[in-house]
């Protein structure tokens, strides 16, 4: 599918040098003499500048990733240009209010899975392209008492979000098991401590959720299963069903060693088993997540001549290891960008967007790859 726009500007080439700059770190990203080209999981964009124009073409495999595309673009040159600055044309015609990427889920079960994880099933309507891909989704927690009002889709490729009383909050997680054909996901929410509803809608949507409740959901959100013969996967309790799908789709031919960290042994989490899977449980023993540095203390502590030459180190974990994990896979590991991904799932004293501009983090949490 494909889609272009025209946009008119007197800063046309830096306009074009700008946009593969803002994409460099989430996309394979090409720019030369105001022409530059984005290719990313969800499709391809290819702008080029002549005089005061720039021509845009998006092209994508389905309506989903086309949205995503255009969306991306939209929101760049919104802010750069100014709003309503990019007109579509070609496919992916808005032909309903709702993004095609979202679906409105209902709760059909709650089931605690560990003293401080609940499981929740989300039933929704017609999941066949959309939640098949990606390990991660954005849910959408309308305000508490309120029937929701959902997002729109702008002319201009971008979401209209509903403000004022209808505000929504949004936080990112992973679809530990989907059943596809019966319309069906699970999700997996840490009940970490939280104050207020206001400030942690994640965790308090799941502790307080019953059959019928309704949640908005964008996906996909990211997130792919590393291909790779010898595998290190490390995560504190919010990366445990990201690791559970990893380690369930990897061959029985991988060598896998897993880094986890949980409060106490009571936290066990089901994982796949195996000769080939080496799993090394950290406890924190009652100290406050995010504070204990016990994976990146752990992991700095091997012998880098016993890697494997083929290694690829995925990790999911508190802001603070985030950081060491990064400089341990860059600095010490020497590993490529391509054979390792660290993200940050979440930062300690600071809700979801909040953390301090320099370290926001894109739609699923801080990246090194
Ligand atoms: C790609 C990705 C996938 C994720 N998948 C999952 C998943 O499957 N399951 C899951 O539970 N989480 C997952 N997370 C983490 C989740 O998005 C964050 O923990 C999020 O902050 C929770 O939102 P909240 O509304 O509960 O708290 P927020 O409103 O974001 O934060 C409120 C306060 O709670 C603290 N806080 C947030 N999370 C935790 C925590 N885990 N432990 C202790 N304190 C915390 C914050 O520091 C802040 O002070 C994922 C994150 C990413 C980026």
């Amino acid at each position: 599918m494909r889609s272009n726009a025209i946009i008119s500007s007197d800063q046309a080439e830096a306009l074009v040098a700008n946009f593969a700059d803002r994409f460099r770190d989430f996309a394979q990203v090409a720019a030369e003499a105001g022409k530059a080209t984005l290719i990313s999981r969800y499709g391809r964009a290819d702008l080029a500048a002549k005089a005061n124009q720039i021509s845009i073409a998006v092209s994508a495999k389905d309506d989903i990733d086309l949205c995503y595309i255009k969306m991306a673009v939209a929101e760049y040159f919104s802010s750069a240009v100014g709003p309503g600055v990019v007109h579509w044309s070609g496919d992916g015609e808005i032909t309903s209010p709702l993004p095609p990427f979202f679906r409105e889920m209902r709760v059909v079960l709650v089931a605690d899975v560990t003293p401080q994880m609940r499981r929740l099933r989300l039933s929704g309507r017609d999941l066949h392209h959309f939640a098949a891909d990606g390990l991660h989704v954005r849910l959408l927690f309308p305000p508490k008492g309120s029937p929701p009002v959902w997002p729109t889709l702008g002319v201009d490729g971008r979401i209209v979000w509903p403000g004022g009383a209808d505000r929504l909050t949004s936080r990112v997680y992973t679809i530990r098991s989907r059943n596809i054909e019966r319309g069906e996901i699970e999700i997996d929410f840490v009940l970490h401590d939280h104050p207020t509803h206001t400030q942690s809608p994640g965790a308090s949507f799941a502790e307080h959720a019953q059959p019928g409740d309704l949640v908005g959901l964008f996906a996909p959100a990211g997130g792919e299963i590393p291909r790779a013969q010898s595998l290190i996967l490390c995560g504190d309790d919010t990366a445990l069903p990201a690791i559970a799908r990893i380690l369930g789709e990897l061959p029985s031919s991988a060598h896998v060693r897993l880094f986890i960290e949980i409060d106490n042994p009571e936290c066990h989490y089901e994982l796949r088993s195996g000769p080939n899977i080496e799993l090394t449980y950290l406890y924190r023993d009652g100290r406050q997540a995010g504070t204990t540095r016990l994976l990146s203390e752990t992991l700095s502590r091997l012998e880098v001549d016993n890697l494997a030459d083929d290694l690829y180190f995925w990790a999911g974990c508190e802001f603070g290891d985030f950081v060491e994990l990064r400089r341990l896979a860059r600095r010490s590991w020497k590993l490529p960008r391509e054979r390792h991904l660290v993200v940050s799932f979440w930062r300690r004293g600071f809700a979801e967007g909040e953390a301090p501009s320099a370290d926001a983090r894109p739609a699923s949490g801080a990246k090194s790859r």
